[in-house]
């Protein structure tokens, strides 16, 4: 089994912070040239920060352009920006859905096709996508982030097949109730409930997704394309 190369040209959206922060240090640990996208604020000690905002193609096009200049073409890329905007589906506007779709699936979108160029050319890339348990577990108050998340296992797996002969694969990496701004919003209350319900009886740290989402990056993984990772401590079994 060949070892993972160092010094890959990696690219994290919505790295400055939570699990996409703890994704860009794990592959700053392997050696890999680390970018992230951020939107406002600081860009972490270490990493290379380009603007960016996963809406908007050629705010994406302009990030791509300059992470390609500093580090070379982007080898292996997680999208990883996403927000929510919970409502119970009597309440939710349809800009509540769609800016949501326009993030988390739609974002991911732009920024595999901007990458792919790339990948194409060098026959070797990594995606992959940072989903979620409730993508395919389902959630009261989240039909649009459900059904973004659903719609990146069917984006990974069309991936595969178009790309999987030029040494491209694409995974999906679904994590559970992990620590950061986005569960720490969430009432006290519904975070009780999540956690009756997770065997490992705990929630996660973001180095936790992190470390998996290097793994699955690596030469490694290279048979496996087209899956999808949970990282829940059980909670979505049976996906
Ligand atoms: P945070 O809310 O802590 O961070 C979200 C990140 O996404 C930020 O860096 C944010 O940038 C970025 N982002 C949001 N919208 C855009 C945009 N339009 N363009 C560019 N960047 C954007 O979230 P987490 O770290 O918790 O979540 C990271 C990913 O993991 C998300 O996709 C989320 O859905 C998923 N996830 C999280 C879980 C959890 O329990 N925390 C569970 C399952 C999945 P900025 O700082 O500029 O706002």
């Amino acid at each position: 089994m060949s070892e993972t190369p160092t010094g890959r040209s990696v690219l994290v959206t919505g790295g400055n912070r939570g699990i996409g922060l703890a994704i860009a240090r794990a592959f700053e640990a392997n050696g890999d040239q680390v970018a992230i996208t951020y939107r406002s604020g600081e860009v972490p000690e270490g990493l290379l920060g380009v603007k960016a905002d996963v809406t908007d193609s050629a705010s994406i096009d302009a990030a791509f352009t300059e992470v390609e200049a500093a580090h070379g073409p982007v080898e292996v890329l997680v999208a990883n920006a996403g927000v929510t905007r919970d409502m119970l589906l009597l309440r939710m506007s349809e800009d509540d859905f769609s800016s949501v779709i326009d993030t988390n699936l739609t974002g991911a979108f732009r920024v595999i096709k901007r990458a792919s160029k790339g990948m194409i050319k060098k026959r070797k890339g990594r995606v992959v996508l940072i989903s979620s348990v409730v993508g395919l577990y389902g959630s009261p108050g989240q039909i649009n982030y459900a059904a973004s998340k659903a719609g990146l296992v069917g984006m990974a797996r069309s991936l595969t097949r178009e790309l999987g002969s030029r040494g491209i694969t694409a995974n999906v990496v679904a994590p559970g109730f992990i620590n950061t701004d986005m569960t720490a919003a969430l009432p006290e209350a519904t975070q009780k409930d999540y956690l009756s319900s997770i065997p490992a009886n705990r929630f996660a740290e973001p180095e936790e997704v992190a470390n998996v989402v290097r793994w699955i990056a690596s030469d490694e993984a290279a048979y496996i394309s087209g899956a999808v990772i949970p990282v829940d401590g059980g909670l979505g079994m049976g996906h």
